[in-house]
């Protein structure tokens, strides 16, 4: 396997912006698999903006919590290993780019 090959882009698109209840779709496509992720926007009044994901088809439902790096937070496995996930670098692009 060639270097280039093992550090295959994430790719993070909205595919559903927000309807009048908050409710979207985003999809994180890594090493060439697609997960969609519905989420909403919840209140948070402790630094950054809250929502929820929920993984469609397994059920797997993240709190994840973007704004500044100190205000950064997710429930999954790999947020709390290594303190970045692709949901809390998911949201931020997302917010980055204007889209949320
Ligand atoms: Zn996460």
């Amino acid at each position: 396997m060639s270097a280039s090959a093992k550090r295959s882009p994430r790719v993070i698109r909205l595919v559903r912006s927000p309807d009048e209840d908050g409710v979207g779709v985003l999809s994180v496509t890594v090493s060439g698999q697609t997960q969609f992720y519905v989420f909403r926007e919840i209140p948070c009044e402790i630094g950054g903006r809250g929502f929820v994901l929920h993984r469609l088809g397994l059920g797997n439902v993240y709190h994840v919590r973007v704004g500044e790096p100190v205000d950064c937070s997710c429930e999954c496995m790999g947020f709390l290993a290594h303190g970045r996930c692709k949901h809390v670098q998911g949201l931020l692009a997302l917010v980055g780019h204007g889209v949320l």
